[in-house]
C-alpha cells in the first residue's frame, strides 16, 4: 500500500487550492525525501491561488505548490552521499541544470533551463518532498524552522541589497512587502546610515519600523519626494530598491537616486515599463541591477551567518503560524495585506 500525505494542491486549472491527500513521492538517484515541519507562503504562491495570467501560462495541474520549507531529511535516492538522513534542511528552489553555459560559470541564478519548485516540479506545501540533494541547505543549529523557511525568500533580498555595498549608503525602498522589509533588516545590518521605505499599506510601513526604517512615507498621503530629498540633505539617496513591482513607484522613485548612484530591480512588474532612459538613467550614471532568485550558494552562506549570529532578527516579520488545515486563511491574510510571513507548520 502507497503511504499518503497532505498536500495544498493545483487539481486543475482555475483560481483555488485543494488540501488533498497524495502518495508520498520516492527520491530517484541524486534526490533526497524531506519531511516538512515549517513552509512559508510567498506572492508567487498567490498568483498560483489567483490562478493569474503567469501561473496560467506556466503551472500543469496536478501540482503540489509552495517552494520556501524547512525540515528534515527523511530518506536518500541511490548516489546520495553530500547529506545523512536526519539533517534539518531547507533548500534552494531554483533547481539548475548544472550544465548550461550560465550554470558552468558560476551564474546558476540565471540557469537557462531552471525549474522551480512548487512551480514546474512538485512543491513543500506537503508532509513531504523530493529535492535534488544538490539543493538542500543544511540549517544551522541556532536556526528555529519558522525562521529557516524564511532564508530563501531573504536570498532574494540581500542579492538585491548587496548587488553593490551599502554602508554608509542612504537607501530607498519602494514596497515594504515581506521582501520589501528584509531589505531593510538587511541594509541596516550591513551598515547603511538612512532607511527610507514607502508603501500605501500602513499595516508595512509600522513593520518596516520594526524591521529597521528610519523614515517610512505612505505614498497615497504624501509624495515621497519632499520626504526623500529631507532625509538625504537634499542629494537624494545612494541605492534604490524597487521591491514593489509597481510602475509607479518606480517612476516616482527614480527621480530620486543621486547622480552616480545605483537601482536594484526585483518588483515583478505587470508589464513593459516606459522609463526616460536618457534623463534619469544615462546622464545621471546611474546603475541598474535586475535581480532574479539568488546567487547559489554564496547569497545562502552569507543569510545563515547573518541569521544565526542575530545580526539579523526576522522574528517580527513571522505574523501568522497556522496549521496546514488553515491554509484558506493563510492565503486571505496575504490577500488583506495585514501579514508579513505567513508560516505553515506541518
Ligand atoms: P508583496 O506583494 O507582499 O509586496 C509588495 C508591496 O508593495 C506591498 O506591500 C504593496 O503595498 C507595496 N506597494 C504597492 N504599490 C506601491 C507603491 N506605489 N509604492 C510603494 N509600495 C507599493 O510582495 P513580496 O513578496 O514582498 O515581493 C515583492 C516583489 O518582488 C513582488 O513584485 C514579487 O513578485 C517580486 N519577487 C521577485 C523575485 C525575483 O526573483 N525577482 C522573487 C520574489 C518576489
Ligand atoms: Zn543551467
Amino acid at each position: 500500500m502507497t503511504a499518503v500525505m497532505r498536500a495544498v494542491m493545483k487539481i486543475a486549472a482555475g483560481p483555488g487550492l485543494s488540501l488533498v491527500d497524495a502518495p508520498v513521492p520516492e527520491p530517484g538517484p541524486g534526490e533526497a525525501l524531506v519531511r516538512i515541519s515549517t513552509a512559508s507562503v510567498c506572492g508567487t504562491d498567490t498568483l498560483i491561488y489567483d490562478w493569474a495570467p503567469w501561473a496560467e501560462e506556466r503551472i500543469h495541474p496536478p501540482r503540489i505548490i509552495g517552494h520556501e520549507f524547512a525540515g528534515v531529511v527523511a530518506a536518500l535516492g541511490p548516489g546520495v552521499s553530500s547529506i545523512q538522513i536526519g539533517a534539518r534542511v531547507s533548500a534552494e528552489s531554483h533547481f539548475f541544470c548544472g550544465r548550461c553555459y550560465q550554470c558552468r560559470t558560476g551564474n546558476q541564478d540565471v540557469c537557462r533551463t531552471v525549474r522551480i519548485m512548487g512551480v514546474d516540479a512538485e512543491g513543500c506545501f506537503a508532509d513531504y518532498v523530493v529535492v535534488p540533494a544538490v539543493n538542500l541547505w543544511a540549517n544551522h543549529p541556532d536556526i528555529p524552522d519558522h525562521i529557516a523557511t524564511l532564508q530563501e525568500p531573504m536570498g532574494n533580498a540581500l542579492d538585491t541589497v548587496l548587488a553593490e555595498d551599502v554602508a554608509g549608503k542612504r537607501v530607498l525602498i519602494t514596497g515594504a512587502g515581506p521582501i520589501g522589509l528584509m531589505c531593510a533588516a538587511v541594509a541596516r545590518a550591513c551598515g547603511s546610515t538612512r532607511i527610507i521605505v514607502s508603501d500605501p499599506d500602513e499595516y508595512r510601513l509600522d513593520l518596516a519600523q520594526k524591521m529597521g526604517a528610519d523614515v517610512v512615507i505612505n505614498p497615497h498621503v504624501t509624495p515621497i519626494s519632499g520626504p526623500v530629498l529631507a532625509a538625504t540633505a537634499g542629494d537624494g539617496v545612494d541605492v534604490l530598491l524597487e521591491i514593489s513591482g509597481s510602475a509607479k513607484a518606480l517612476s516616482d522613485a527614480l527621480p530620486l537616486v543621486t547622480p552616480g548612484g545605483r537601482v536594484s530591480l526585483l518588483g515583478i512588474f505587470k508589464g513593459p515599463v516606459p522609463i526616460d532612459i536618457n534623463n534619469l538613467i544615462t546622464f545621471r550614471r546611474i546603475r541598474v541591477y535586475g535581480i532574479t532568485g539568488r546567487k547559489v550558494f554564496r547569497t545562502w552562506t552569507t543569510v545563515s551567518r547573518l541569521l544565526a549570529s542575530r545580526r539579523i532578527d526576522l522574528s517580527p516579520l513571522v505574523t501568522h503560524e497556522l496549521p496546514i488545515e488553515e491554509f484558506e486563511k493563510g492565503f486571505g491574510l496575504m490577500r488583506s495585506g495585514r501579514c508579513g510571513k505567513v508560516v505553515f507548520r506541518l
